[in-house]
């Protein structure tokens, strides 16, 4: 995603702690406590401008979200929607969600959001994607037993091969929609990118899997 660089992005993410957490690896293992609660905790890889977590967060207030964007630029825009929103159980990590074991423990998560995730098309990109085995290690590490990944998408590409990358990880696919909006899904929140495609009448890709231990 081409994004406009934003020089006072980092400034304004250092200026909301109560939001945008920076210490990270202190955090490993306290997650809940920073909540404040023992509430149950959704990540989301890549969560771009923050449509999809804070309105899950708007939707769930018993589960405790954080969203994870590597791009400072985006990720203000996030904090925006954070800021106005004015959630008790919504948090923001602007960093890199390969490295999710370096902060959070194992077993501290419930349930992994990945939400039009790049596609990176070539096959030499493939340790890129964000369903590629070494993500999905890392996924199920720092999740519980049984722990859920829920992904969506429209481009059927990534969709195929995320399908694949699964099960051959010995995931369990729960639930495959090729057409999400043409379905009796409830409860969907859109992200920016989802509205995009959908405006443009683009199917809408989603799977459910958990892990099998
Ligand atoms: N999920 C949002 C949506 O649906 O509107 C954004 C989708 S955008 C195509 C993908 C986002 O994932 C980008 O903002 C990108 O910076 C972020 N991203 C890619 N790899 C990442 C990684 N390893 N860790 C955290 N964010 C990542």
């Amino acid at each position: 995603m081409r994004v406009r660089h934003k020089p006072w992005a980092a400034e304004k993410l250092a200026e909301h702690p109560e939001y945008v957490v920076t210490e990270l690896i202190s955090q490993k293992g306290k997650w809940q406590e920073s909540f404040k609660n023992e509430a149950p905790i959704h990540i989301e890889v890549g969560s771009g401008k923050g449509q999809f977590i804070v309105g899950m967060a708007a939707q769930n207030p018993d589960i405790n979200y954080i969203g994870i964007e590597l791009q400072t630029s985006v990720a203000v825009t996030a904090l925006d929607k954070m800021l106005e929103a004015q959630l008790p159980n919504v948090k923001l990590l602007n960093t890199d969600g390969g490295l999710l074991s370096d902060y959070f423990e194992e077993g501290e998560v419930d349930r992994v959001y990945l939400n039009f995730s790049d596609p990176w098309p070539k096959a030499r990109h493939e340790k890129r994607r964000l369903t590629y085995k070494s993500f999905l290690e890392n996924y199920e590490t720092i999740m519980k037993p049984n722990g859920a990944v829920h992904f969506k998408t429209d481009n059927m590409g990534l969709f195929e091969y995320s399908l694949g990358s699964f099960s051959q990880y010995g995931m369990i696919i729960d639930q495959v929609w090729l057409d999400l909006h043409a379905s009796d899904f409830e409860g969907n929140v859109q992200t920016e990118y989802e509205e995009k495609f959908a405006a443009k009448g683009q199917p809408i890709y989603r799977v459910e899997a958990h892990f099998s231990t």
